[in-house]
Parts: structure tokens; C-alpha cells; sequence
């Protein structure tokens, strides 16, 4: 059994991006570090993780939402990722994708930068408001540009951004990132599978530049943070506990975008992006409470993330897997577990959930009591789509209507 999740450490995240940024390739490396995986599977001979459907593998593309849970062991977090589609004629299913996840990634190619779908993914993401945080990839490739990619972002996307870290090196010579909060040099060998991190000063030339761009990056959070502001006006020397708080409250607050980056290709990089995620993007818990109508009276309804309100969820995705149709919900609120009769209160009809399951990268584990806030897939639902509000019986509510495309999509 996993341990108990304590649901303030738990981010609900998705990976967003252009096709070809390196979507799959940084989920792969994600899972690998996250010591899911124990078979690595590279992209390019479609044995990826998350692409399990044979149809995706052989078109190396990801179109199909998968919700992935696993454990960040460095900083005690859960993560469920939700697996969004990365091609332009799925951005329907982007769209409901970023309905349920309370923070991104958004990954872009460090070559071919801001391109025009990833303005569309960007501008529905800022519709859901959801809090981002920029992974500039693909360093190690010829022709590929930090600096270029990184203004690109401000420019053709208007956004507010936090660069946290300076690539060392270019193309085949990119080894490392400067981290500007800790003042230090992150290397990553290429040894077995390029595992390892090493921790050194910033080399001598480039710990100027590196200066520019840290006071660069404190005058920007003092922007979102006052007491920060002040501490840094009266030149108090900031924690690197006190930076990650500001950058926290700028990303989740203010919705300004800490940029990262790297090559997950090379295994540059991925770690401490895990790290900004459990950092950075907010917990189920901080997120504002999901409204919906009610049935009989079409009053609008207010569902907070806590266990003590009655259960509310939002059916995002049907999928297959080898065993059962699984039926994919955000839990807004109240708690569910097996054997529960709710109700699909979209088509006023009752539902019993028989079964709960967390989806791990290679199994699936057994839920007793999923929490307000949670991903898991349920087993059992007969009548419901995507799209459709499952509630307590005695509490019904229908969340905010989105109309999607497709119905039920079975694989079975
Ligand atoms: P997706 O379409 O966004 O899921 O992108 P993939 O992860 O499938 O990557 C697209 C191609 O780019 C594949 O051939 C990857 O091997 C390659 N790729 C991904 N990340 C990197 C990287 O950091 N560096 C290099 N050189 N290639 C990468």
C-alpha cells in the first residue's frame, strides 16, 4: 500500500506542450527519476510510459489523457499528472485537461521556441488560470537559444517571467544550469543514464552574469512580494527558503512564470524541475473552490476542496485499461470510496462505484478513501460521459457546463 497522502502535498499538474518540444521524452525522464520506471523506454522505439495505447506509440504522438500518480521523495510530494495532448487538432482535449489540473509545465523546444499552437495552449491555460511554470528544452540541439526562447515567451505570449536558472554551456557543450536562488552550478553525468547531479560554485566566468540576472530576478518577485521588497530594499540577505516563498506567491498569486531548463533528452535539467513543481504550483487545497448550478433551483453553488463538503466530481476522461473502463475524476470536493452510490447529477441518474484506483506507472493501486483535491479512476459507471458531474445524493450539483467534443471513448 502507499503511504497516506497528505493532500497539501500533492500537486495536480499537466506537461504542455508543442508536438516535438519533448513532452513525452521529459514524462519519461520525470517517472524515471521519480523511480517509477524501472525499464526505461526512449521515444523514439515507442515503448514510452505514458503512451500505452498502441495507436499513440506508432504515431509517436501523444493524444490520449492518461492521469499518472507518483511520488517526489526529495521534497515528500504526490504528483498526479495528467497527461495532455500535444498535437493541434487535440487542443479540445487540452482544454479539458487544464479544467482539472491546478498547475503546468509548459515545455517549449529551445530550437523552435513560441510557435503558434503554443500561443492557443497558453491563452486557454491563462483562461483556466492556471498557474505556470516554463521548461525551455532541447538545449543540447544545434541552433538552440535560451536567451531567444526566453524572450519569445515574454514577447509573443505577454508573459511575466522569473528566469531561475542560466544554462552552462550550448548546443553539444550544454552540461549544467546555474540555479540564481542557491548560487550554484548543477552538472549532470552522463553516467548510468545520467542519474547523477553534482552540486559547484558557478564558474568564474560566468558568476557576473549570473549576479545581472539573480538581482534581476529578486526585483521581479519583490513585484508580487512586498515584505520581500523590503527586506530587499533595505539589502537583508534572503534565504534561499524566503526567494522560493516569493516565487511561489508571484507563480500562484500573481500568475508570473518561473522559467526553467535543459535537455530531458540528455537528462539535464529534470530534477530540479520536480523540485519547482512541488515548490511552485499550488496544492489542491489553495485552489479556489469550483462553482456550480443547482439542479432543482439553478442557484449557483460554491464546492470547496475539503473533505467535510459533500462529494462533488468532475468525470474528465474514459479509458481502457487492461483490466476495467476506468472513469478518470477530480474529486472537488467530499471524500469517495468503493461501493458508494452517487449521483450523475448532469443526467439525474444514479451511478454505483464499485472499485477506486490510483494509476501508477507500471500498476495500479487500490484506494480506500480518495480526498477532496485527488485524481483517481473509479470502476463501475454505466450511464455517465465525459464531462459529467458525479455527486452525493443528497447534494447535487452540476459544475460549471463545458462542452465537450467527443462521448465515451472505449478501447475495449
Ligand atoms: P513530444 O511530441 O512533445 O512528446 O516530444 P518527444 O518527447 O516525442 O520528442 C520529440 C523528439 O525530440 C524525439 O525524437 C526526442 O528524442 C527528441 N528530444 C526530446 N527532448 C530532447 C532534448 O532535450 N534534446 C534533444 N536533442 N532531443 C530531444
Amino acid at each position: 500500500m502507499p503511504p497516506a497522502m497528505d493532500i497539501n502535498k500533492l500537486r495536480n499538474i499537466g506537461i504542455i506542450a508543442h508536438i516535438d518540444a519533448g513532452k513525452t521524452t521529459t514524462t519519461e525522464r520525470v517517472l524515471f527519476y521519480a523511480g517509477e520506471s524501472h525499464k526505461m523506454g526512449e521515444v523514439d522505439d515507442g515503448t514510452t510510459i505514458t503512451d500505452f495505447d498502441p495507436q499513440e506509440q506508432e504515431k509517436g504522438i501523444t493524444i490520449r489523457a492518461a492521469a499518472i500518480t507518483f511520488q517526489w521523495k526529495p521534497k515528500e510530494m504526490w504528483i498526479n499528472l495528467i497527461d495532455t495532448p500535444g498535437h493541434v487538432d487535440f487542443t479540445a482535449e487540452v482544454e479539458r485537461s487544464l479544467r482539472v489540473l491546478d498547475g503546468g509545465v509548459v515545455i517549449f523546444s529551445g530550437m523552435e521556441g513560441v510557435e503558434a499552437q503554443s500561443e492557443t495552449v497558453w491563452h486557454q491555460a491563462d483562461h483556466y488560470r492556471v498557474p505556470r511554470i516554463c521548461f525551455i528544452n532541447k538545449l543540447d540541439r544545434i541552433g538552440a537559444d535560451f536567451f531567444r526562447v526566453h524572450d519569445e515567451v515574454v514577447e509573443r505570449l505577454g508573459a511575466k517571467t522569473i528566469p531561475l536558472q542560466l544554462p552552462i554551456g550550448k548546443e553539444k557543450d550544454f552540461i549544467g544550469v546555474i540555479d540564481l536562488i542557491t548560487r550554484q552550478a548543477y552538472y549532470f553525468e552522463p553516467g548510468e543514464l545520467g542519474k547523477k547531479m553534482t552540486k559547484e560554485p558557478i564558474p568564474e566566468e560566468m558568476v557576473d552574469e549570473a549576479e545581472l540576472w539573480r538581482e534581476k530576478m529578486l526585483e521581479t518577485i519583490a513585484e508580487a512580494d512586498d515584505e520581500l521588497a523590503e527586506l530587499y530594499l533595505e539589502g537583508e540577505e534572503l534565504s534561499e527558503e524566503r526567494i522560493r516563498a516569493g516565487v511561489r506567491t508571484a507563480t500562484i498569486e500573481h500568475r508570473m512564470t518561473p522559467v526553467l531548463c535543459g535537455s530531458s533528452l540528455k537528462f539535464i535539467g529534470v530534477q530540479p524541475l520536480l523540485d519547482a513543481i512541488a515548490d511552485y504550483l499550488p496544492s489542491p487545497l489553495e485552489v479556489p473552490p469550483v462553482e456550480g448550478d443547482d439542479p432543482k433551483t439553478e442557484k449557483k453553488l460554491l464546492r470547496h476542496p475539503k473533505d467535510e463538503e459533500p462529494f462533488c466530481a468532475l468525470l474528465f476522461k474514459i479509458q481502457a485499461d487492461q483490466h476495467d473502463e476506468l472513469g478518470f475524476l477530480r474529486i472537488y470536493s467530499g471524500t469517495l470510496k468503493p461501493s458508494t452510490r452517487v449521483l450523475n447529477a448532469t443526467r439525474n441518474r444514479k451511478e454505483n462505484i464499485t472499485r477506486l484506483w490510483r494509476i501508477r506507472a507500471d500498476e495500479r493501486q487500490k484506494v480506500d478513501l480518495a480526498h477532496a483535491g485527488d485524481i483517481v479512476g473509479v470502476v463501475g459507471l454505466k450511464d455517465s460521459i465525459t464531462g459529467d458531474t458525479l455527486t452525493d445524493q443528497r447534494s447535487p450539483v452540476i459544475l460549471e457546463h463545458i462542452v465537450f467534443p467527443d462521448t465515451v471513448i472505449s478501447m475495449s
